[in-house]
């Protein structure tokens, strides 16, 4: 039992409104996000955003760029904390945590953009993780060993001297979520993770993301652009559009739904 039973909340988060207890919702839900609304001034990112995220799924996240799916990576990881609204991790509040507690409770993101520790090897890199997140080992031995296994399952080099600058765009992605998973994670947050790989690192990487599912027994929510891909790895998709989500569903609904096509597909995708 942690000692504070009262969520600590690190910053001022305006009154939430009490989420409004969804009928769907069940006792295996993973994430709870329920009327999240965040507010930069004036502008509002996301509004009254809702849906659950089911133990063991891969949800995919999509929408048009500035949507709002990093906003709610945010929301949902203590970066940024939400203006209203409620998120749970399985039925516990964690709105306004911040990220380090928020990651000690078991939830993991990668950033679309990559900023490893420069000057660590790939190895101490992922070490570091190792230390900061959930169950952390209790020795450098032990964070190096769980280095090395997420280092395997994402396809790196777990050579002790192997260096981060040698990484490409490609490498700086699986480094990030070697990164991300060392932590410990019963909840990944996967932002973007195939930008700037060509076709077949694409499809490497999708079939990696139901690796780690499986291998590791956690759940993922996968914002990514490459449609085609992210449809043949995913269980369901929520869309959000202007900071709204304006569709939810399993993939083959969402590629032929009229506001998404309107919005964000522009054509309707054929799944090969
Ligand atoms: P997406 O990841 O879907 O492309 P983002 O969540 O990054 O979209 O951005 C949603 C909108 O919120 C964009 O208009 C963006 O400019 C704005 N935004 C994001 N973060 C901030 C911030 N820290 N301050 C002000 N505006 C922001
Ligand atoms: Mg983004």
């Amino acid at each position: 039992m942690e000692a504070p039973s009262e969520p600590f909340l690190s910053r001022p988060v305006a009154p939430a409104k009490p989420a409004p207890e969804e009928p769907g919702s069940h006792a295996r839900d993973m994430l709870t996000v329920g009327g999240v609304t965040k507010r930069f001034g004036g502008f509002t990112a996301l509004n009254q955003v809702s849906f659950e995220v089911r133990e063991g799924e891969i949800l995919g996240l999509i929408g048009p760029n500035g949507s709002g799916k990093t906003t709610l990576f945010n929301c949902v990881s203590g970066a940024l904390p939400p203006t209203a609204g409620s998120i749970r991790l399985r039925g516990e509040e964690i709105g306004g945590l911040t990220p380090d507690r928020i990651c000690h409770r078991g939830i993991a993101r990668t950033f679309q953009i990559p900023r490893p520790f420069r000057k660590l090897t790939i190895l101490d890199n992922v070490a570091v993780a190792a230390h900061f997140g959930t169950n952390q080992p209790n020795t450098e031995a032990q964070a190096r060993a769980r280095a090395r296994e997420m280092l395997e399952l994402v396809g790196l080099p777990t050579d002790p001297l192997a260096a981060t600058t040698l990484l490409g765009a490609g490498g700086l992605k699986k480094l990030e979520l070697a990164r991300a998973l060392a932590t410990g994670p019963t909840l990944l947050l996967a932002d973007e993770s195939l930008g700037g790989l060509d076709p077949s690192e694409m499809h490497d990487a999708a079939e990696m993301l139901k690796r780690i599912r499986r291998d590791l027994g956690i759940t993922i929510v996968w914002v990514e652009h490459i449609m085609a891909t992210l449809m043949r790895v995913v269980d369901r998709i929520v869309v959000l559009d202007h900071g709204e989500k304006i569709a939810e569903g399993p993939p083959l609904e969402i590629a032929e739904h009229p506001q998404v096509i309107e919005a964000y597909l522009g054509e309707k995708i054929v799944l090969a």
